[in-house]
């Protein structure tokens, strides 16, 4: 079981819970309270001395916890946020509510099976489209990455929020392909040649060729080398395009440095080409980090080249969409429908990796 914090962005004052699917008790504090049957519903606030539970004609009172567990073999509930007004959403197995008197508002966790969770997370990334080889390969990514970041959020109370900060998560996925890759795939993960679970990246496109982790961040990875991929060349995400004008340019040149005496960057400066990834735009005095050009021009990747044209534009041609780092997705959509397993895409992607179990995982390490 693993617990999420979620709708972790929100100020969460008032909801409406109701059971989706199976039964469930809420215990408190003080112990068991009652049991919920389906389509019974449960108002729940933040108040002055706790969190305050309501039947539809009993008030339960105030609590610092509220646990509300499931008893069948499968449990599913729903959410409707009052405060603020939210789309009601539908969750698997557990809800802990608590009150954050910081910020003075609910805290919502949901404790579930992390397969269940997996599942949510790959449906909230990735959508219902791709061939199900491909979700299994998007599940083993999903649950390597949870693992792996599963201290952040301690102070917090939870392991991982809902939110992109952590995997995005927006509940029970309707898909039941992905259920499926989740609980096929169980317990699987990727791990380096030291057996220590991989920071397993991944972007929507790479233009033709990935990053070098160390071109994009700091740390030179073994396992996030550059490699040239030709599954997603006529992918959706291949390409862009984007026009700024020279004199937006040529103030960005200058904050970095650039002198305009100097005769040698003539050529250069309104001119860049890049046939494979280069890590830095040099001219003259300046040496730029692509990445960096990249978020001052909101460009979609740092893999572009940029060319002079009419009326003072310049044009970047670019390739690709997202960091760069580690698995092409739209390549692997391509790979997958193109016969390949998750095992060969993900050894394309990630370099001398093993795709094992983790309860094996102390065996291999020693
Ligand atoms: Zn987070
Ligand atoms: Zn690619």
């Amino acid at each position: 079981m693993v617990n999420i914090g979620i709708l972790s962005n929100q100020d969460v004052k008032r909801l409406v819970f109701s059971t989706s699917s199976g039964k469930y008790a809420i215990y408190t504090e003080k112990g068991k309270l009652t049991e919920i049957h389906l389509n019974d519903v449960v108002h729940i606030s933040i108040e002055k001395n706790g969190v305050s539970i309501k039947g539809s004609d009993t008030d339960f009172g105030e609590f610092k916890q509220i646990n509300i567990i499931g008893l069948d073999w499968q449990n599913t509930f729903k959410i409707r946020c009052i405060s603020p007004d939210l789309k009601a959403r539908t969750y698997e197995d557990n809800l802990l509510i608590t009150q954050n008197s910081y910020y003075n508002h609910l805290q919502l966790i949901n404790n579930i099976d992390i397969d269940n969770y997996i599942a949510g997370v790959v449906e909230s990334e990735v959508g219902k489209s791709p061939p199900e080889e491909y979700f299994k390969l998007q599940a083993i990514i999903c649950r390597t990455y949870a693992l792996k970041n599963f201290t952040r959020h301690e102070a917090d109370g939870f392991q991982l929020c809902d939110r992109v900060h952590c995997q995005a998560y927006h509940g029970y996925p309707t898909s039941k392909a992905i259920h499926k890759a989740a609980v096929e795939t169980k317990d699987i993960v990727i791990v380096d040649s030291d057996i220590n679970l991989i920071n397993s990246a991944f972007y929507s496109n790479c233009g033709g060729q990935t990053a070098n982790s160390e071109d994009v961040w700091i740390n030179p990875l073994e396992y996030l080398k550059s490699t040239k991929d030709s599954f997603c060349l006529h992918e959706n995400n291949a390409k862009w395009r984007k026009t700024i004008t020279k004199s937006e340019w040529d103030n960005f040149l200058k904050q970095k440095g650039f002198q305009e005496n100097d005769s040698t960057s003539d050529d250069c400066k309104y001119s860049f080409t890049q046939t494979s990834r280069l890590k830095n735009y040099s001219c003259g005095n300046v040496n730029v980090p692509l990445t960096e050009i990249r978020s001052s021009f909101g460009l979609k990747s740092a893999y572009f080249s940029i060319t002079p044209i009419e009326n003072n534009l310049l044009m970047f041609n670019g390739r690709g969409f997202g960091h760069g780092v580690g698995l092409c997705q739209e390549g692997a959509m391509k790979m997958a429908k193109s016969g390949f397993t998750y095992a060969q895409i993900l050894h394309y992607y990630y370099k001398n990796v093993h795709i094992v179990s983790r309860t094996n995982l102390p065996f291999f390490k020693e």
